[in-house]
């Protein structure tokens, strides 16, 4: 583990140094509170300083404070330590008010440094922890457990912020509705799992045929939504008819089982349905007319149809 060391004491720095590093920890050592300013900015600074209060600049204390203030990050929290000559209660009170996690006083005892350094990492890994499993719910949080692609909530929120970014580029945006035909029936035929196989198998051709800023989600059990970004109707068509056909180009296999699958889908423009509303609605029509006039087919909204 990583630690930044600041003073501008020649001799305290490099007996601190030598410590740190007899105990395993890979030492930055600077002279002044700027330089330790500037270390603690880089993308992938240490996460555990020990510093100083009195520097020529920026002080140590001066430090704390600008940290907390300017680096308030919730994803990255630096663990600082003050190591001063100052040594009165009202010091004490004013480093750890500054923003500083540990005070302690020189000269000091090196186990007690040991131990307070080892606090800081203690501190630091359930931090990381604790961010890391924050990331992890909002991942599911957001996601299809089954598919893995988002869920409805999310990709209308998606949908929302691309449908801002469209209108404010002056740029196009489409949306693909579709649906599995006859899915009800593979699931009587084939059972649950084959059918759950699939549905994964069907938003893996979805995602072979659509780039890689192109949002696809999981509307409902067998109904996913394509956002496209930058695309005119016409273009949203071509790669609604890419994606049909990818779905029905041959079987989706499970084991033995081979199951030919086909899917409808409907198109609309965000030219003609400026809202997130009235889109998802004009491309649900869309996929009914699709349903309606035979399925495995694509048509735009509002009647447009190609077989
Ligand atoms: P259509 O061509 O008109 O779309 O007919 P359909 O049979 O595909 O549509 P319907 O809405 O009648 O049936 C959809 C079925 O999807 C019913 C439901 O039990 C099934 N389903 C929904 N979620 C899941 C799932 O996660 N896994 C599996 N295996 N089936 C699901
Ligand atoms: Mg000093
Ligand atoms: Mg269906």
């Amino acid at each position: 583990m990583r630690v930044l060391l600041a003073d501008d004491d020649a001799v305290s720095r490099k007996m601190v140094a030598a410590m740190l590093r007899k105990w395993g920890y890979d030492v930055f050592a600077v002279s002044s509170g700027d330089e330790a300013w500037a270390v603690l900015q880089g993308r992938d600074a240490p996460r555990l300083a020990v510093l100083d209060w009195v520097m020529p600049g920026l002080d140590g204390v001066e430090l704390c404070r600008k940290v907390r203030r300017e680096m308030p990050g919730k994803d990255r929290y630096f663990y600082l330590i003050l190591l001063t000559a100052k040594t009165s209660r009202e010091e004490i009170v004013a480093g750890l008010e500054a923003g500083a996690d540990d005070y302690m006083v020189k000269p000091f005892d090196p186990s007690e440094l040991h131990v307070r350094v080892g606090i800081g990492k203690r501190i630091l890994s359930l931090h990381e922890e604790l961010v890391a499993t924050q990331e992890a719910l909002r991942f599911q949080a957001t996601r299809d457990a089954l598919t893995g692609v988002y869920n409805r909530g999310a990709a209308l929120k998606r949908l929302e912020e691309e449908l801002d970014r469209a209108r404010r580029e002056c740029k196009p945006l489409s949306v693909l509705m579709m649906d599995i035909d006859h899915f009800k029936k593979i699931n009587d035929t084939y059972g649950h799992l084959v059918g759950d196989t699939v549905l994964k198998e069907t938003v893996r051709r979805i995602q072979g045929v659509v780039r890689s800023y192109d949002v696809v989600g999981r509307f409902g059990g067998e109904e996913f939504v394509v956002i496209l970004p930058n695309a005119d109707g016409d273009i949203a068509v071509r790669v609604a008819e890419r994606i049909r056909a990818a779905v029905s180009a041959y079987p989706v296999t499970d084991g033995a089982v081979s199951v030919s699958v086909t899917l409808s889908a409907g198109v609309a423009a965000a030219g003609t349905a400026p809202t997130v509303d009235a889109l998802i609605q004009a491309a649900d029509e869309a996929l009914y007319q699709a349903k309606r006039t035979g399925r495995n087919r694509v048509c735009t909204a509002p009647t447009l149809c190609a077989a």
